[in-house]
């Protein structure tokens, strides 16, 4: 898999010493996206061709609804249902033929009959739950962040100023670990996968400890006997903590 490059959205990400970068970018791309959707997009006929065939997860369909352009999602949304009724209403046909064919066959072949249209059920349902896990804006922001954990591999082996400030980091949440660790199979040699996971771990394992030593200072405040004890750093370790773990960035 080829990638590009985009190395300053990275290189800003970074000069936020945040608990995960790629976290940093995902929320701004997601922001961008929203905003772009509702507005001139909305009436872009690729767009619509697109929004059409995937509409949107439930997050993202939230995020649309809160950011008050009802207009332009409802234009999206009804032009997604039409094309998702006309889908359904097809595969709605098949599977009550195989109904039909099944209570036929009963009378002759029990068995083959349930069997059959055991597997057109089973088609159907999986076909609604590919239905529902589509979302257009979720796909582009994966487009992007593959690229983003990408520029990050690339600067750490070309770029030695970036080498630097990455060995200062506080590493990345589990979800975007995975990912670099994704990319950096897909793309990098195995001498240089070894390499990156040499640099990567003691950065996590640090960044457990701080973040666990904080989360307990924080506890401890909840202790009256401790309650004028300074916070620090320790102040929001909750919710850095919950995005270490869940790569839900809480800004
Ligand atoms: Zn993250
Ligand atoms: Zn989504």
């Amino acid at each position: 898999m080829k990638y590009h490059i985009d190395t300053i959205p990275v290189w800003d990400a970074y000069h936020q010493e945040s608990e995960c970068p790629l976290c940093i970018l995902y929320s701004s791309l997601e922001k961008s996206y929203i905003e772009s959707f509702l507005g001139a997009s909305v009436m872009e006929s690729d767009t619509r061709i697109q929004v059409n065939r995937s509409g949107f997860c439930p997050h993202h369909f939230k995020l649309l609804y809160d950011a008050q352009n009802r207009l332009g999602l409802a234009l999206m949304t009804h032009t997604h249902l039409k094309e998702l009724m006309e889908k359904f209403e097809n595969h709605c046909k098949s599977v009550l033929h195989a109904a039909e064919h099944s209570n036929a066959s009963l009378m002759s072949n029990l068995f083959i009959g349930k069997k059959e249209f055991g597997k057109d059920l089973e088609k159907f349902q999986n076909w609604i739950t590919e239905q529902h896990g589509q979302c257009l804006i979720c796909e582009h922001i994966s487009n992007s962040m593959n690229r983003y954990a990408y520029t990050i591999l690339h600067l750490y082996y070309t770029d030695a100023e970036f080498k630097k400030t990455f060995a200062s980091s506080k590493g990345f949440c589990m979800d975007h670990l995975a990912l670099t660790i994704k990319i950096a199979r897909e793309t990098l040699s195995p001498k240089k996968q070894a390499l990156w996971l040499e640099e990567v771990i003691p950065l996590q394992l640090n960044s457990f400890s701080r973040l666990e030593n904080e989360l307990s200072l924080f506890i401890n405040k909840f202790d009256y006997r401790k309650r004028d004890e300074p916070l620090g750093s320790a102040k929001d370790s909750l919710q850095r903590t919950i995005q270490k773990l869940t790569g839900k960035y809480m800004d």
